[in-house]
């Protein structure tokens, strides 16, 4: 193993959606950038239910391509025990992730990024900012001003930064299993709510393609993959298992402190995945985003302190996805007794809500007062945080 030492002005850590984004921004600003990756192909393996909003790419100016669109979705509906539902027609794609992330990290090298795959960081000198990296059977260093941790939910740089501690970050990770089927149906999104299958999170069903649908579970409990059996046989779908994934998510929102000197944390490596639905790839571009062009500011001014850096923080904080009603939502639905999602659906009955009004949303909060609704009582004072957690997640949070 033999030592030598590059040097950067910003290295980023992750060629995932929050990376790529983030030396994008640097590059086309003019900086000497390398994006580390540790896989051998970017975005491969997929560890992802494909899900994504129209408006997470329009947000960026990113033209939709069909090279990395399976699918384009325009329903979504939360569905509760009793076969009751609410749905939205909102426009969103069901995408190949790989090639998404392929694509996004095409545009960061375009626009003058390096890239290295199979390059994995094992240590992080966070003072020096010096990094060592194994790459090509070697161990190299690499010198940066500034580093951005998009390293998603393994989080080390922000570990080895002194941001997050490791046994906390755990807790604040719940799992995920997906099994992508051939012969299911579905048109659009469908995502169930139900906390005997899935405490703290819920089942999806996404459609991924003619007959093809990714199936999968986010939730506290362990046994992820016999849960999501049940609910396939419950729900007596009949596919044919050609894939199997598993990853952790982000859900009990984003890190106290997301910079220090010379660093800058984004995406799922910060927590910023929006905690109701778990959706995690628009978030991750726009703090990665936000990320890089913080970098060049800091870069421009040649400050590269944690005082100057400060200002991605404040940034990212006035975004709606650090919306506080987003985490009392997710606490609101993780206390939700198995009863009280089925008044829920009582409550909805089978409605389409996307061009929902005011007096809509009041009627629903008044019909909560009716004595076959009772048990949703203690909620009504959170029904307006509720309506609006789920406006902003329709727009920012998938
Ligand atoms: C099963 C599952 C289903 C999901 N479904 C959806 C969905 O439908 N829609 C949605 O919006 N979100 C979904 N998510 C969440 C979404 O996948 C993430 O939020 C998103 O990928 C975050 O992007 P990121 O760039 O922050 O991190 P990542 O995409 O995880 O990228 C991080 C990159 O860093 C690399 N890396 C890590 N450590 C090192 C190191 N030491 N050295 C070099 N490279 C390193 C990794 O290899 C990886 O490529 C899902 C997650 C899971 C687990």
């Amino acid at each position: 193993m033999s030592e030598e030492l590059l040097e950067y002005d910003v290295v980023v850590v992750g060629a995932g959606p929050a990376g790529s984004n983030a030396a994008y921004e640097c590059a086309k600003n003019g900086y000497k950038v390398v994006m580390l990756e540790e896989d051998p192909v970017v975005g491969v393996p997929v560890q992802c239910g494909e899900g994504l909003s129209c408006f997470a790419l329009q947000h960026l100016n990113i033209k939709p391509d069909e090279g990395f669109i399976a699918v384009n979705v325009s329903r979504l509906r939360v569905i509760f025990t009793n076969g009751n539902w609410m749905s939205v027609h909102d426009g969103g794609y069901e995408l190949d992730r790989d090639k998404f992330d392929q694509f996004l990290v095409k545009r960061a090298t375009d626009a003058g990024s390096e890239l290295l795959t199979s390059a994995k960081v094992i240590d992080f000198d966070s003072k020096e900012k010096i990094l060592k990296v194994t790459y090509n059977k070697k161990i190299i260093s690499i010198k940066a001003k500034i580093v951005i941790g998009a390293d998603g939910t393994k989080s080390n740089i922000a570990a080895w930064s002194g941001l997050l501690q490791k046994e906390q970050w755990r807790d604040k990770l719940i799992r995920a299993y997906e099994l992508k089927m051939e012969g299911v149906d579905v048109n659009g999104f469908d995502m169930y709510f139900d906390v005997d299958i899935a405490p703290g999170g819920y089942v999806w069903v996404f459609q991924k393609g003619e007959n093809i649908a990714n199936v999968g579970i986010a939730t506290t409990a362990k046994d992820t993959a016999n849960r999501l059996d049940k609910f396939i046989e419950q729900k007596k779908i009949e596919g044919k298992v050609i894939g199997k994934t598993a990853g952790a998510i982000p859900y009990k929102g984003p890190l106290e402190k997301t910079y220090a000197d010379g660093i800058l944390i984004a995406g799922d490596a910060a927590g910023s995945t929006n905690p109701v639905f778990l959706g995690g790839i628009s978030t991750a571009m726009q703090t990665g985003s936000l990320a890089g062009k913080t970098a060049s500011e800091s870069l421009k001014a040649g400050d590269f302190s944690e005082g100057f850096l400060s200002r991605y923080q404040k940034k990212w904080k006035k975004l709606p996805l650090a919306d506080k009603s987003l985490l009392e939502t997710a606490k609101i639905m993780h206390e939700f007794t198995p009863e009280m999602w089925e008044k829920m659906g009582e409550l909805v009955g089978k409605s389409d809500v996307t061009n929902i009004t005011a007096l809509g949303k009041l009627r629903v909060v008044l019909k909560a007062f009716y004595p076959k609704y009772w048990s949703l009582i203690p909620v009504v004072p959170y029904m307006p945080t509720v309506m609006k957690a789920f406006s902003i997640t329709r727009k920012w949070g998938w």
